[in-house]
């Protein structure tokens, strides 16, 4: 019985599974393509699968034990017959390839196994997608290649069709909820761009901060620098500032199971054109920090500030002199 221990990402218990299956079955696939969006879980189990197969303890095809050599070295991340390819800058080149196969080509070390990992697998370029063909056509005996892509789309045909393809999708609303329990901070519409929050106690705390800061902000008992202060520093702020407007559209529409909370009520005395063109300005802003790295994040992000107080900010709010 293969150990399944996905407290954090529930729904990667049914794929552990059927891989926990196909390992005792001893038909697990060479070339494996994990897809899904990023934090749906797709490098936890390609990281699990690899344990599995490294493990030394219970044969090739048997469950890790968590406590042999290779289990320890495989936590501490330098596992001699593991090789994880990650993309630098834009694109995985086609050296790391090439050395990712001359590496899948020699004997293990450990057990028998080895495997090679590699994240933003679309991010290949193509020579280096085809040096891995090859590899995919014709495995060396227990060689393993997992491949992550959170846009698979981008990927060559060829490399996808050699490839045995596992889709990750987290459940959204209620089905998110009875799979994380009922955090008061979850309702219906919660999905993937949640998680963070829902899953580490400390972003918890810092969301249900910047919350109330908001919601101050709105009664007009906080200043906007501190909202815009709170917005460059905290990664996630200013999708949060999107989850609650959006929510507040939702429930001016009167949508239901909207998550309670007073910062949705202080938002819902606007009107919905209102909060609309505050999210698209938000959209705006978010795109621009994304193609431009070198965007001055500071000076846009007060300029939204300042776009927000005349879109939905409170009236009263006091005039520099
Ligand atoms: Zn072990």
């Amino acid at each position: 019985m293969i150990e399944q221990s996905f407290s954090q990402k529930p729904w990667l218990n049914d794929i552990a599974g059927q891989l926990g299956q196909l390992l005792e079955q001893q038909r697990l696939p060479h070339g494996i393509l994990f897809h899904g969006h990023p934090g749906s879980g797709t490098r936890d189990i390609g990281y699990w699968l690899s344990r599995q197969l490294l493990c030394t303890e219970n044969g090739l095809w048997g469950p890790a034990c968590g406590r042999c050599k290779s289990c320890s070295l495989l936590r501490a991340g330098n596992h001699p017959d593991l090789v994880m390819i990650e993309s630098d800058k834009a694109h995985i080149g086609v050296d790391s390839v090439r050395k990712a196969t001359r590496f899948l080509v020699n004997k293990a070390q450990l057990g028998q196994a080895k495997v090679v990992i590699i994240e933003q697998a679309e991010q290949m370029t193509e020579a280096a997608a085809n040096a891995l063909l090859k590899t995919l056509e014709e495995p060396t005996p227990f060689s393993f290649l997992f491949l992550i892509s959170h846009d698979s789309d981008r990927l060559l045909p060829t490399i996808q069709s050699r490839c045995t393809r596992f889709d990750i999708r987290p459940p959204i609303g209620q089905g998110l909820k009875q799979s994380l329990g009922n955090s008061g901070l979850i309702d219906d519409y919660s999905n993937m761009s949640h998680l963070a929050q829902l899953q580490d106690a400390d972003i918890e705390a810092e969301f249900v901060d910047f919350e109330s800061l908001l919601t101050q902000w709105l009664q007009n008992s906080s200043d906007s620098e501190a909202l815009a202060l709170q917005l460059i520093e905290q990664p996630l702020a200013l999708s949060w500032l999107t989850q609650h407007l959006t929510s507040a559209m939702r429930s001016s529409y009167r949508w239901h199971g909207i998550r309670k909370s007073p910062v949705i009520d202080a938002l819902s005395q606007f009107e919905p054109q209102q909060l609309h063109t505050s999210i698209q300005l938000i959209n705006t802003i978010n795109q621009q920090l994304k193609q431009l790295p070198q965007a001055n994040k500071k000076f846009m992000i007060e300029s939204l500030v300042i776009d927000l107080v005349a879109l939905i900010g409170n009236n009263a709010e006091k005039r520099p002199h």
